[in-house]
């Protein structure tokens, strides 16, 4: 016996076994039971979702013997006829081998015959786009006085390439691409009638690569059965459709997450030792990163992955936070062009993992300079030294922190976040009525700025640390009275909001002020 595909084997013989087109097959229905139907119709849809499929369908229900009825009997002759390809009154045209004119004047010979048997004369016209203007106008002057005993069924990927005049003639049906958990079911109930194993992963993995293509799917499954004869699982899949598998692609972006560019980068490598391309493994990994975004905004969202999966994607996710796997997936969008167009792109997806590796570091320092409190993420770029205070978590002061962590969280939350750089520059000793900022002799133009603003860093202290604590601002040596109106212009850059930020992130000192447009 020879081996018949199996998209030819398990095509659909009744509307009830077409999966994932509701719609269209209740709009059917409901025309062929009220006996509504039009006299043309136009099927459109991406491929291998069903549209030829129901076209037979809708032919066979309108000449079955014992129809027109919703559901053909599948016996009579009319309808093994139309099953095997050999009924005279069904005529299939594939306008993509047929663009002439010809084949339309030859269309409107056929049409000056009634059907030899049966009640309709059915033609359908697959790839309809691709006909010539000259044809399409002939077909116009057709639809335009349609014969009571004909029905046209075009079907067509690119609807917007019928004129619109001819498209007004007709129904139109749109085929959806098919969900991926119907094309799951029905490989798996497949394989179950053949007698071949075929796991859940691995069935996932194939109608996932399929995108809404029943037919595509089934090819693909035709293709394992040649490779891994009677039992496919997900690694097969992968080797065959050179997908890397999911589990990889989250521990990958994992690593990254955790600053370790090493790992990432060994991940990489042999991912391509494996044979896999390096655009479907940006591809990837941008794919694992939008389900962990979904999964961050929302532990509930099914997204079509099996429990196992899931359940991986979801603790990393979690663990991150919308708002890191939102950066990083920002982050990976960006080096879309570069790997898709680089010469040499195996380089190219290096260094997007290498960019995504160092995400925390550039997100500290944006969320700085932004203002506002970095996540409390782990990872590369949060090293002491630059540490910024982290925003209070619990609404209010850590009993565990320092008293300068305190009042910095206090200021933060506050808003008054131009103040926390005073306090970090400066030693805090807190006594019982007492809290004393001491700065040293290099930081004296900040102890300036704190005196300034001596009203407003109390108030806080107060709110803290209790109403009866009183501030002293100190500086190592003393500074003597008056001398802290030394340099007004000084005073003004050390207060400026910018400038304590800077200081504070990026470490620096101000050293001396000069007015806008004067060298210094
Ligand atoms: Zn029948």
């Amino acid at each position: 016996m020879t081996y018949q595909v199996l998209a030819r084997t398990w095509r659909p013989q009744t509307f009830a076994d077409v999966i994932g087109q509701e719609a269209v097959v209740q709009t059917l229905h409901n025309a062929l039971s009220a006996e509504t139907l039009g006299h043309a119709y136009v099927f459109s849809g991406i491929r291998g979702v069903g549209k030829t499929t129901a076209a037979r369908l809708l032919a066979k229900a309108v000449n079955c013997e014992k129809g027109p009825a919703p559901e053909p009997c599948g016996q009579c002759v009319s309808c093994q006829e139309i099953a095997e390809g050999s009924s005279l009154d069904v005529v299939e045209i594939d306008a993509a081998t047929h663009t002439g004119v010809d084949n339309v004047r030859e269309l409107q010979e056929m049409l000056r015959y009634h059907p030899t048997r049966d009640r309709y004369r059915v033609i359908i016209v697959d790839e309809v786009h691709m006909l010539s203007k000259s044809a399409f106008n002939a077909l116009l002057k057709i639809l335009e006085e349609p014969p009571s005993y004909i029905l046209w069924i075009f079907a067509t990927t690119e609807t917007h390439k019928i004129p619109a005049t001819v498209l007004s003639r007709c129904q139109q049906l749109e085929f959806r691409p098919v969900p991926l958990e119907k094309i799951v079911e029905r490989l798996l109930a497949i394989a179950s009638e053949e007698q071949f194993e075929l796991s859940r992963d691995a069935a996932s993995m194939v109608a996932r690569a399929a995108q809404g293509s029943v037919r595509d799917a089934l090819s693909i499954l035709d293709q394992m059965r040649g490779f891994s004869a009677d039992s496919i699982d997900s690694d097969a899949v992968a080797e065959v459709l050179g997908v890397p598998r999911f589990e990889v692609v989250v521990d990958l972006i994992s690593a990254l997450a955790g600053g370790d560019g090493m790992t990432g980068l060994g991940m990489l490598r042999s991912e391509l030792r494996a044979g896999h391309d390096v655009w479907v493994l940006y591809q990837e990994v941008g794919r694992v990163l939008r389900v962990m975004l979904h999964l961050a905004m929302n532990a509930d969202v099914a997204e079509d992955l099996p429990d196992e999966q899931r359940q991986q994607a979801l603790e990393v996710a979690e663990n991150l936070g919308a708002a890191a796997v939102t950066r990083m997936a920002g982050l990976w969008l960006e080096h879309e062009a570069m790997v898709g167009s680089a010469d040499n792109r195996e380089l190219a997806l290096d260094v997007a993992c290498m960019r995504l590796a160092r995400w925390p570091a550039v997100q500290r320092v944006e969320a700085l300079l932004a203002g506002e409190a970095p996540p409390a993420v782990g990872g590369q770029g949060q090293g002491s030294g630059s540490q910024a205070p982290a925003a209070p978590t619990d609404g209010g002061a850590h009993a565990s922190a320092s008293p300068g962590g305190r009042l910095s969280s206090a200021l933060w939350a506050g808003g008054q976040r131009r103040l926390v750089g005073a306090v970090e520059g400066s030693t805090v000793r807190l006594s019982d009525d007492e809290l004393v900022l001491e700065f040293s002799t290099q930081a004296k133009p900040l102890a300036v700025f704190a005196r300034q603003c001596f009203d407003e860093l109390e108030a806080s202290c107060r709110e803290v640390f209790g109403s009866s604590i009183r501030l002293t601002i100190e500086v190592e040596g003393g500074v003597a009275p008056g001398q802290e109106d030394e340099n007004p212009l000084m005073r003004e850059a050390l207060a400026d909001p910018g400038v304590i930020l800077v200081q504070k992130v990026l470490g620096g000192e101000v050293i001396s002020a000069v007015p806008d447009g004067e060298p210094n």
